[in-house]
């Protein structure tokens, strides 16, 4: 009988680095707690497996963008404190009310949670988003005074209470900038603000990966770390941070792009490979493709990012397409060789060790390592180990 087929392709999910990384950023943050930031599937590592893994390290809160991400951690069976934070106005407010999903209100949202909350006999549990700078979602500091006044009031007739308040930073990946102390400024006036208006938010949040990395290096590190810290990237053990690798951090990475080689041929110096003809073979030698494209997640303008087959690591040549990249192995021959025919061999584009690392393949396509891995598709099933 045939031994039990691997899936042709796969992003292999390490939940022991998951678990570890929770564990030194939770370090790293002391006193303050953690929010498992799990949006967007977890960052493409596949939410339900990636929470459950999160809270068993530790984890006091998990975080997502929509109420839906939110409630499809509550369908698992997932009961832990649950923030979700850019609706929409069609957003489902009463079901996040009912399955206890916190709320953040950036604006317009305080309303229709209320009624929602006041409709359901309940008490929404909100966080009060203020922009301190970044110009997305947030009250204005013009706006805010109003926000926390409409805010006691909701809490005064019982229908929210304001557990936390957040903002968002936009340069913490860049250490020592001027606007991240400017963001840390405009935040403690607005939770001196909100306390006038006598709200007593007991979570004050606002450090990302970066930012919970670099508070160290802050003269006052609580200022950045608060109560809580919002971590998503580097839960996955990927840095943040242009100049420093996973492992600089002490993290370690979580997923393993790889497949199979799945054809292997010999061609003669001048072959073209894939459309546009945009490679030709310098030499004879063997090709190898390997089942991974853009429809994949596969950038397709990430030409000459590394696929590592049995010890070495090539570039991809040519234009990435749908289902498939091709390497050039180098040498010709190697199809007819039975001991060095790669075919079946595991081909991986990323992966355990770093190697290769994310970070190659983002610098080949000219992008970061969060479009990475977010982007790797449905079409490629997640296998939790
Ligand atoms: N907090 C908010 C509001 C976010 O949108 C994100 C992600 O973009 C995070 C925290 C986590 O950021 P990072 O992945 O850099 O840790």
């Amino acid at each position: 009988p045939r031994p039990p087929a691997r899936p042709e392709r796969s992003a292999v999910i390490d939940l022991a680095a998951i678990r570890h990384n929770v564990t030194h950023l939770k370090r790293l943050a002391a006193p303050a707690a953690l929010m498992a930031v799990v949006k967007a599937d977890a960052y493409g590592h596949g939410a339900v497996p990636v929470a459950r893994a999160a809270l068993e390290a530790g984890a006091d809160a998990l975080g997502v963008a929509h109420v839906t991400e939110a409630m499809a951690l509550r369908a698992a069976g997932i009961d832990a404190p649950l923030l979700a934070w850019l609706h929409t106005v069609d957003t489902d407010f009463a079901a996040a009310v009912e399955h206890d999903v916190e709320l953040a209100v950036s604006g317009w949202e305080l309303e229709p949670i209320a009624q929602a909350a006041a409709a359901a006999g309940r008490t929404a549990r909100i966080h009060l988003k203020v922009d301190t700078g970044l110009g997305r979602n947030g009250f204005t500091m013009q706006t805010w005074p109003a926000a926390v006044r409409a805010a006691a009031t909701a809490q005064g007739r019982g229908d929210v209470v304001v557990v936390g308040i957040m903002t968002h930073l936009g340069a913490a990946d860049d250490p020592g900038a001027a606007e991240t102390e400017e963001q840390l400024t405009v935040f403690e006036r607005a939770v001196q603000q909100a306390r006038e208006a006598g709200l007593d938010p007991s979570v004050r949040h606002v450090a990302n990966t970066p930012g919970t990395i670099d508070a160290a290096n802050l003269l006052d590190p609580a200022r950045m770390l608060n109560d809580m810290v919002r971590v998503g990237i580097g839960l996955y053990g990927i840095s943040p941070f242009e100049d420093r690798t996973a492992e600089d951090l002490g993290l370690i990475p979580a997923m393993t792009l790889r497949s199979t080689v799945s054809n292997v041929k010999e061609v003669p110096a001048g072959q073209g490979v894939s459309y546009g003809f945009r490679y030709r073979t310098p030499e004879a030698t063997t090709l190898a493709l390997v089942p991974l494209g853009y429809a994949d997640g596969v950038p397709r303008i990430g030409t000459g990012g590394p696929v590592h087959i049995n010890g070495v690591t090539y570039a991809e040549v040519g234009r990435v397409a749908m289902d498939q990249i091709v390497v050039d192995l180098g040498e010709p021959g190697l199809a007819t060789d039975t001991e060095r025919n790669p075919l079946g061999a595991e081909a991986v584009l990323f992966g355990a060790d770093d190697n290769p690392s994310v970070r190659e393949w983002s610098r080949a396509a000219q992008t970061i390592d969060y479009e990475i891995v977010t982007r790797i598709s449905q079409r490629v099933p997640r296998e939790h180990v």
